[in-house]
Protein backbone atom coordinates (compact mmCIF):
# COMPACT_ATOMS: atom_id res chain seq x y z
CA UNK A 1 0.00 0.00 0.00
CA UNK A 2 1.20 3.62 -1.05
CA UNK A 3 2.76 5.91 1.60
CA UNK A 4 -0.19 8.53 2.59
CA UNK A 5 0.38 12.16 3.84
CA UNK A 6 -1.29 15.66 3.82
CA UNK A 7 -2.24 18.66 5.75
CA UNK A 8 -5.29 18.77 8.11
CA UNK A 9 -6.12 22.51 9.57
CA UNK A 10 -7.45 22.14 12.78
CA UNK A 11 -9.93 24.57 12.72
CA UNK A 12 -12.61 26.19 15.42
CA UNK A 13 -13.67 28.69 17.72
CA UNK A 14 -11.79 29.73 21.42
CA UNK A 15 -12.10 26.97 24.22
CA UNK A 16 -13.08 24.06 21.63
CA UNK A 17 -10.10 22.05 22.56
CA UNK A 18 -8.02 22.52 19.13
CA UNK A 19 -4.59 22.75 21.02
CA UNK A 20 -5.66 19.70 23.71
CA UNK A 21 -6.66 17.32 20.55
CA UNK A 22 -3.40 18.35 18.92
CA UNK A 23 -1.35 17.76 21.77
CA UNK A 24 -2.96 14.22 22.54
CA UNK A 25 -3.13 13.28 18.97
CA UNK A 26 1.15 13.88 18.83
CA UNK A 27 1.73 12.66 22.18
CA UNK A 28 3.50 15.38 23.14
CA UNK A 29 2.83 18.69 24.73
CA UNK A 30 3.29 21.14 21.55
CA UNK A 31 0.75 23.69 21.94
CA UNK A 32 -0.05 25.78 25.23
CA UNK A 33 -3.20 25.47 26.89
CA UNK A 34 -6.01 27.14 28.77
CA UNK A 35 -9.92 28.16 29.67
CA UNK A 36 -8.96 31.78 28.13
CA UNK A 37 -8.89 32.72 24.86
CA UNK A 38 -6.03 33.92 22.84
CA UNK A 39 -4.30 30.67 24.65
CA UNK A 40 -2.65 29.87 21.20
CA UNK A 41 -1.79 32.71 18.67
CA UNK A 42 -0.01 31.11 16.21
CA UNK A 43 -0.20 27.90 13.84
CA UNK A 44 1.61 25.06 14.84
CA UNK A 45 2.40 21.94 13.36
CA UNK A 46 2.46 18.49 14.66
CA UNK A 47 3.12 15.39 12.98
CA UNK A 48 2.10 12.31 13.34
CA UNK A 49 3.98 9.35 11.99
CA UNK A 50 2.40 5.99 11.69
CA UNK A 51 4.05 2.30 10.26
CA UNK A 52 2.55 0.49 8.34
CA UNK A 53 -0.39 -1.79 10.14
CA UNK A 54 -2.90 -4.24 9.41
CA UNK A 55 -5.73 -2.86 6.96
CA UNK A 56 -3.59 0.67 7.34
CA UNK A 57 -0.95 2.37 5.19
CA UNK A 58 2.26 3.68 6.56
CA UNK A 59 1.33 7.57 6.85
CA UNK A 60 2.25 10.98 7.70
CA UNK A 61 -0.39 13.18 8.97
CA UNK A 62 0.86 16.94 9.43
CA UNK A 63 -2.13 18.48 11.61
CA UNK A 64 -1.82 22.12 11.95
CA UNK A 65 -3.72 23.59 15.25
CA UNK A 66 -4.80 27.50 14.97
CA UNK A 67 -5.98 30.37 17.10
CA UNK A 68 -9.75 30.68 17.82
CA UNK A 69 -11.96 31.64 15.09
CA UNK A 70 -13.24 35.79 16.33
CA UNK A 71 -13.77 38.84 15.23
CA UNK A 72 -10.62 40.74 15.79
CA UNK A 73 -10.30 44.34 17.26
CA UNK A 74 -6.73 44.38 17.33
CA UNK A 75 -3.47 44.13 14.69
CA UNK A 76 -3.01 40.64 16.87
CA UNK A 77 -6.28 39.63 16.34
CA UNK A 78 -5.84 40.05 12.62
CA UNK A 79 -2.80 38.30 12.53
CA UNK A 80 -3.95 35.61 14.52
CA UNK A 81 -6.65 35.06 11.77
CA UNK A 82 -4.11 35.54 9.31
CA UNK A 83 -2.52 32.46 10.47
CA UNK A 84 -5.72 30.55 10.31
CA UNK A 85 -6.36 31.51 6.78
CA UNK A 86 -3.06 30.29 6.00
CA UNK A 87 -3.69 27.01 7.67
CA UNK A 88 -6.37 26.37 5.32
CA UNK A 89 -4.72 27.65 2.37
CA UNK A 90 -4.22 24.29 0.75
CA UNK A 91 -4.78 21.62 3.36
CA UNK A 92 -6.57 18.04 2.39
CA UNK A 93 -8.52 17.51 5.14
CA UNK A 94 -10.33 20.14 7.53
CA UNK A 95 -11.33 19.03 11.35
CA UNK A 96 -13.89 21.31 12.52
CA UNK A 97 -13.67 20.81 16.10
CA UNK A 98 -16.68 22.38 18.37
CA UNK A 99 -17.52 21.80 22.23
CA UNK A 100 -20.16 18.74 22.33
CA UNK A 101 -21.49 20.06 25.49
CA UNK A 102 -22.75 23.43 23.91
CA UNK A 103 -25.69 25.03 21.84
CA UNK A 104 -25.29 26.11 18.07
CA UNK A 105 -24.89 29.84 17.78
CA UNK A 106 -24.16 32.52 14.98
CA UNK A 107 -20.69 31.85 15.90
CA UNK A 108 -20.74 28.61 15.07
CA UNK A 109 -22.14 29.06 11.94
CA UNK A 110 -19.43 31.73 11.03
CA UNK A 111 -16.59 28.60 11.36
CA UNK A 112 -18.53 26.44 9.42
CA UNK A 113 -18.76 28.93 6.94
CA UNK A 114 -14.96 29.42 6.66
CA UNK A 115 -15.03 25.63 6.33
CA UNK A 116 -17.30 25.21 3.82
CA UNK A 117 -15.52 27.24 1.63
CA UNK A 118 -12.18 25.05 1.75
CA UNK A 119 -13.84 22.72 -0.65
CA UNK A 120 -11.67 19.97 0.85
CA UNK A 121 -14.02 17.35 3.09
CA UNK A 122 -14.65 18.42 6.57
CA UNK A 123 -14.74 16.10 9.42
CA UNK A 124 -16.74 17.42 12.47
CA UNK A 125 -15.55 16.46 16.04
CA UNK A 126 -17.88 17.07 18.52
CA UNK A 127 -15.26 17.84 21.92
CA UNK A 128 -15.64 17.38 25.31
CA UNK A 129 -18.12 14.32 25.22
CA UNK A 130 -16.99 13.64 28.57
CA UNK A 131 -18.84 16.35 29.80
CA UNK A 132 -22.02 15.04 28.18
CA UNK A 133 -22.15 11.36 29.89
CA UNK A 134 -25.64 10.20 30.48
CA UNK A 135 -26.64 12.64 27.86
CA UNK A 136 -26.61 10.11 24.60
CA UNK A 137 -30.15 12.12 23.43
CA UNK A 138 -28.46 15.27 23.54
CA UNK A 139 -25.56 14.38 21.53
CA UNK A 140 -27.64 12.89 18.86
CA UNK A 141 -29.60 15.91 18.13
CA UNK A 142 -26.08 18.00 18.37
CA UNK A 143 -25.05 15.63 15.57
CA UNK A 144 -28.20 15.72 13.72
CA UNK A 145 -28.71 18.80 13.53
CA UNK A 146 -24.69 19.97 12.01
CA UNK A 147 -26.18 16.88 9.59
CA UNK A 148 -28.59 18.77 8.22
CA UNK A 149 -26.44 22.03 8.32
CA UNK A 150 -23.65 20.48 5.41
CA UNK A 151 -22.63 16.99 4.49
CA UNK A 152 -19.55 16.45 6.49
CA UNK A 153 -17.31 14.12 5.69
CA UNK A 154 -17.39 12.46 8.92
CA UNK A 155 -19.03 13.05 12.34
CA UNK A 156 -16.74 12.10 15.48
CA UNK A 157 -17.44 12.48 19.03
CA UNK A 158 -14.25 12.73 21.07
CA UNK A 159 -12.48 13.82 24.16
CA UNK A 160 -9.25 15.81 23.73
CA UNK A 161 -9.01 15.48 27.48
CA UNK A 162 -9.62 12.14 28.03
CA UNK A 163 -8.26 10.33 24.44
CA UNK A 164 -11.51 9.14 23.91
CA UNK A 165 -12.38 8.57 20.01
CA UNK A 166 -8.55 9.51 18.81
CA UNK A 167 -8.11 5.86 17.19
CA UNK A 168 -11.14 6.53 15.28
CA UNK A 169 -10.00 9.99 13.96
CA UNK A 170 -6.74 8.81 12.80
CA UNK A 171 -7.96 5.86 10.87
CA UNK A 172 -10.34 8.06 9.47
CA UNK A 173 -7.75 10.40 8.62
CA UNK A 174 -5.53 8.17 6.81
CA UNK A 175 -8.43 6.72 5.09
CA UNK A 176 -8.92 10.14 3.42
CA UNK A 177 -5.36 11.40 3.16
CA UNK A 178 -3.94 11.14 -0.77
CA UNK A 179 -0.53 9.18 -1.65
CA UNK A 180 1.98 11.84 -0.88
CA UNK A 181 5.54 12.33 0.10
CA UNK A 182 7.06 12.44 3.70
CA UNK A 183 7.22 16.25 3.83
CA UNK A 184 9.22 15.86 7.59
CA UNK A 185 11.58 13.64 8.56
CA UNK A 186 10.48 10.50 10.90
CA UNK A 187 11.59 11.90 14.02
CA UNK A 188 10.47 15.71 13.82
CA UNK A 189 7.22 16.24 15.41
CA UNK A 190 6.97 20.01 15.08
CA UNK A 191 8.42 22.67 13.27
CA UNK A 192 8.21 25.26 16.21
CA UNK A 193 11.83 26.20 17.30
CA UNK A 194 12.60 25.33 20.79
CA UNK A 195 13.30 29.15 21.97
CA UNK A 196 9.34 29.92 20.46
CA UNK A 197 8.54 27.02 22.48
CA UNK A 198 10.21 28.38 25.38
CA UNK A 199 8.71 31.96 25.17
CA UNK A 200 4.75 29.57 25.26
CA UNK A 201 5.69 28.08 28.27
CA UNK A 202 6.51 31.32 30.07
CA UNK A 203 3.35 32.61 28.48
CA UNK A 204 1.49 29.97 29.51
CA UNK A 205 2.13 30.52 33.07
CA UNK A 206 1.14 34.07 32.95
CA UNK A 207 -2.28 32.52 31.50
CA UNK A 208 -2.58 30.32 34.46
CA UNK A 209 -1.26 32.86 37.66
CA UNK A 210 -2.67 36.08 36.01
CA UNK A 211 -6.37 37.27 35.84
CA UNK A 212 -8.71 39.77 33.38
CA UNK A 213 -7.14 41.80 30.82
CA UNK A 214 -3.46 40.32 31.76
CA UNK A 215 -2.69 37.86 30.15
CA UNK A 216 -4.27 38.62 26.56
CA UNK A 217 -1.81 41.85 27.27
CA UNK A 218 1.08 40.20 27.53
CA UNK A 219 3.16 38.81 25.27
CA UNK A 220 7.07 37.08 25.59
CA UNK A 221 9.88 37.24 24.11
CA UNK A 222 13.07 35.48 24.15
CA UNK A 223 16.02 37.38 24.00
CA UNK A 224 18.78 34.87 24.64
CA UNK A 225 18.39 31.09 23.97
CA UNK A 226 22.02 29.39 24.84
CA UNK A 227 22.28 25.48 24.87
CA UNK A 228 25.61 25.40 26.89
CA UNK A 229 26.96 21.43 27.55
CA UNK A 230 25.01 20.95 31.03
CA UNK A 231 23.02 23.72 31.07
CA UNK A 232 20.84 25.88 28.80
CA UNK A 233 20.25 29.98 29.48
CA UNK A 234 17.32 31.69 28.77
CA UNK A 235 16.34 35.16 29.44
CA UNK A 236 13.03 36.49 28.62
CA UNK A 237 10.65 39.64 28.08
CA UNK A 238 7.12 39.41 29.35
CA UNK A 239 6.03 42.88 27.77
CA UNK A 240 2.56 43.70 28.87
CA UNK A 241 0.66 47.41 28.18
CA UNK A 242 0.57 49.45 31.53
CA UNK A 243 2.56 50.10 34.68
CA UNK A 244 -0.46 48.73 36.34
CA UNK A 245 -0.30 45.42 34.88
CA UNK A 246 3.52 45.40 35.45
CA UNK A 247 2.92 45.48 39.17
CA UNK A 248 0.81 42.69 39.19
CA UNK A 249 3.15 40.92 37.14
CA UNK A 250 5.70 41.02 38.99
CA UNK A 251 4.03 41.05 42.44
CA UNK A 252 4.78 41.71 45.98
CA UNK A 253 8.21 41.61 46.29
CA UNK A 254 8.38 39.63 43.17
CA UNK A 255 6.73 36.95 44.06
CA UNK A 256 4.64 36.75 41.16
CA UNK A 257 7.39 36.60 38.46
CA UNK A 258 9.06 34.49 40.37
CA UNK A 259 6.42 32.14 40.47
CA UNK A 260 6.03 32.74 36.95
CA UNK A 261 9.54 31.59 36.15
CA UNK A 262 9.82 28.73 38.48
CA UNK A 263 7.65 27.03 37.23
CA UNK A 264 8.26 27.84 33.59
CA UNK A 265 11.56 26.78 34.19
CA UNK A 266 10.51 23.38 34.93
CA UNK A 267 8.25 23.50 31.39
CA UNK A 268 11.30 24.35 29.58
CA UNK A 269 13.61 21.54 31.71
CA UNK A 270 11.24 18.79 30.72
CA UNK A 271 11.45 20.30 27.10
CA UNK A 272 15.48 20.59 26.51
CA UNK A 273 15.90 17.63 28.90
CA UNK A 274 18.48 19.67 31.20
CA UNK A 275 19.01 22.00 33.96
CA UNK A 276 17.53 25.51 33.00
CA UNK A 277 18.55 29.19 34.08
CA UNK A 278 15.88 31.62 33.32
CA UNK A 279 15.94 35.42 33.66
CA UNK A 280 12.74 36.88 33.25
CA UNK A 281 12.45 40.78 32.95
CA UNK A 282 8.64 42.77 32.70
CA UNK A 283 8.70 45.76 30.43
CA UNK A 284 5.38 48.14 29.57
CA UNK A 285 5.30 48.80 25.76
CA UNK A 286 1.90 50.57 25.38
CA UNK A 287 -0.52 49.70 22.58
CA UNK A 288 1.53 46.37 21.37
CA UNK A 289 -1.27 44.82 20.70
CA UNK A 290 -2.41 47.34 17.87
CA UNK A 291 1.23 47.85 16.44
CA UNK A 292 1.05 45.61 13.22
CA UNK A 293 5.08 46.26 13.02
CA UNK A 294 5.39 44.95 16.95
CA UNK A 295 2.91 41.91 16.44
CA UNK A 296 5.02 40.97 13.01
CA UNK A 297 7.86 40.89 14.97
CA UNK A 298 6.64 38.30 17.42
CA UNK A 299 6.56 36.06 14.29
CA UNK A 300 9.02 33.37 14.58
CA UNK A 301 8.43 32.30 10.95
CA UNK A 302 9.10 35.65 9.96
CA UNK A 303 11.91 35.92 12.66
CA UNK A 304 13.58 33.24 10.49
CA UNK A 305 12.42 34.37 7.07
CA UNK A 306 14.27 37.49 8.11
CA UNK A 307 17.77 35.69 8.94
CA UNK A 308 17.98 33.43 6.35
CA UNK A 309 16.33 35.77 3.80
CA UNK A 310 14.20 33.57 2.28
CA UNK A 311 10.78 33.07 1.55
CA UNK A 312 8.84 30.71 4.45
CA UNK A 313 8.28 27.10 3.15
CA UNK A 314 6.07 25.52 6.02
CA UNK A 315 3.22 28.04 4.82
CA UNK A 316 1.88 25.77 2.09
CA UNK A 317 3.71 23.58 -0.89
CA UNK A 318 4.25 23.88 -4.11
CA UNK A 319 1.42 22.74 -6.88
P1 LIG B 1 -8.46 25.82 22.07
O1 LIG B 1 -8.65 27.24 22.41
O2 LIG B 1 -9.51 25.35 21.11
O3 LIG B 1 -7.08 25.47 21.63
O4 LIG B 1 -8.76 24.99 23.42
P2 LIG B 1 -7.73 24.34 24.46
O5 LIG B 1 -7.17 23.09 23.92
O6 LIG B 1 -6.77 25.38 24.94
O7 LIG B 1 -8.75 23.93 25.60
C1 LIG B 1 -9.65 24.87 26.16
C2 LIG B 1 -10.18 24.32 27.46
O8 LIG B 1 -11.02 23.20 27.20
C3 LIG B 1 -9.08 23.84 28.41
O9 LIG B 1 -9.46 24.16 29.72
C4 LIG B 1 -9.08 22.35 28.17
O10 LIG B 1 -8.60 21.62 29.28
C5 LIG B 1 -10.56 22.07 27.92
N1 LIG B 1 -10.78 20.86 27.13
C6 LIG B 1 -10.20 20.51 25.95
N2 LIG B 1 -10.64 19.31 25.53
C7 LIG B 1 -11.53 18.88 26.46
C8 LIG B 1 -12.34 17.69 26.60
O11 LIG B 1 -12.31 16.76 25.79
N3 LIG B 1 -13.15 17.64 27.70
C9 LIG B 1 -13.20 18.65 28.62
N4 LIG B 1 -14.02 18.49 29.66
N5 LIG B 1 -12.45 19.75 28.52
C10 LIG B 1 -11.63 19.87 27.46
MG1 LIG C 1 -5.47 26.60 21.26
Amino acid sequence: MAFRSGFVCILGRPNAGKSTLLNALVGEKLAIISPKPQTTRNRILGIIHSEKQKGRSASQIVLIDTPGVHKPDSSLGRKMMVEVQEALQGCDIVLLIVDGSRQFTPSDQFVLEMAKRCRTPVFLLLNKTDLLKGKKQELLGTIDGYRRRFDFREIIPLSARKREGLDLLVHKLIENLPEGPHYFSDDQITDQPTRFMAAEAIREQILIHTEQEIPYSSTVVVEQFEELPKLTRVAATIYCERNSQKGILVGKGGQMLKKIGTEARMQIQKMVGMKVFLELFVKVQPGWQDSRQFVDELDWRRQLENLAGKPDRTKGREA
